[in-house]
């Protein structure tokens, strides 16, 4: 019941008899003898440092309204020598049947994908593992207003970038997703996006992966697709299905070790 102390098993007598003392200061505490229920066990603290005296911690049911399983822990004590027993602490604690909140989780642990909507703002946090700072954000530049401008003109200008781990995770999931290789839709494809007319390959380092479709027709128009997703409206599709009826299904590009770097 305590931690700082170690449970004697033979409580104090005088202690273990002031049962209505703790009752009291339960009551004083809770503000309504209703909600302090039988009196269930008394539990004395071998604090073995005699200055301290003699502690012991007599427990009450809780019968408040929504703390079903709580008790009141009434704790008391008696210097050495004294003979007077007066009251350290009242506390309600959870015990063993007692109904808990989920432990808390920052907000930030809790969001999923597509909690955001209008209006939000959803800030990443200094040490978001998606992100690295860029060189502008370095002792020297991060002063220097002239270094800000020149970044920015060059293309440079942003404070962080996606990290290793922040596009390898994007790679992952968007291959995995619905425009990936494994997709339904790519399974009957007459040819991967790689191959058509209608890819937008992306810019940097994931420009050999990943891309945007620009087919309106095509379910993936304006998404990011994988070079080995594909669709029935590959802009070669009447072509592939004059020279042969096979049906591409295999993925023609391997980017599960693509080189981020
Ligand atoms: S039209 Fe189909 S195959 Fe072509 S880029 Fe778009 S999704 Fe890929």
């Amino acid at each position: 019941m305590r931690d700082n102390g170690v449970v004697s098993e033979t409580p104090p007598p005088a202690l273990a008899a002031a049962v209505d003392l703790a009752r009291a200061a339960a009551v004083e505490t809770a503000g309504d003898a209703a909600v302090v229920g039988e009196h269930l066990a008394a539990v004395s603290d071998d604090t073995g440092d005699p200055a301290r005296g003699e502690v012991l911690t007599h427990s009450f049911a809780s019968t408040l309204p929504g703390y079903v399983g709580w008790y009141w822990a009434v704790t008391i004590a008696r210097a050495t020598g004294e003979e007077t027993v007066t009251v350290d602490e009242v506390v309600l604690l959870p015990g063993e049947r007692a109904l808990l909140a989920p432990a808390w989780v920052p907000w930030h642990e809790r969001l999923r994908p597509g909690d955001l909507s209008v209006g939000d703002v959803l800030p990443s946090t200094e040490d978001d593992p998606r992100l690295v700072p860029t060189y502008t954000v370095d002792d020297d530049a991060a002063d220097d207003p002239e270094a800000r401008v020149v970044a920015r003109e060059i293309g440079l200008g942003r404070e962080r970038v996606m990290s290793h781990e922040g596009r390898s995770d994007a790679l992952a999931r968007w291959n995995d997703g619905d425009f990936g290789p494994r997709s339904p839709m790519a399974r009957q494809a007459p040819g991967p996006c790689g191959t058509c007319g209608f890819f937008l390959p992306l810019a940097g380092t994931l420009r050999a992966a990943l891309g945007a479709c620009g087919n309106a027709y095509a379910p993936a128009d304006g998404r990011v697709v994988t070079v080995d997703y594909g669709c029935g409206a590959h802009s070669q599709a009447s072509l592939v299905a004059q020279d042969t009826t096979e049906v591409v299904n295999t993925a023609r590009y391997d980017t599960a070790d693509f080189d981020l770097l």
